[in-house]
């Protein structure tokens, strides 16, 4: 499986501010069975241009390059 070149970690407090930020609108809302709800990053849209880590106000956006 590809994964995206970022990914979203437990710290994140659904400020949504990743989701206005992203030119190719990766984000997905998820429901985890017993966890919180998160996002998951598209792996066909995700460019990597890492924009949105800058934006994370909780740092909740790492990047996984060579993890994939
Ligand atoms: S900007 Fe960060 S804290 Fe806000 S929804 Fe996106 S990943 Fe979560
Ligand atoms: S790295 Fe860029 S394209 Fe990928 S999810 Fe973040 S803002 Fe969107």
């Amino acid at each position: 499986m590809t994964r995206a070149p970022v990914a979203v970690t437990a710290d994140c407090t659904g400020c949504g501010a990743c989701l206005l930020t992203c030119p190719e609108h990766a984000f997905r809302p998820v429901a985890r069975p017993g966890a919180p709800a998160g996002l998951d990053v598209l792996a066909s849209h995700c460019t990597g241009c890492l924009e949105c880590i800058e934006i994370c106000p909780a740092d909740a956006i790492v990047e996984v390059r060579g993890e994939r």
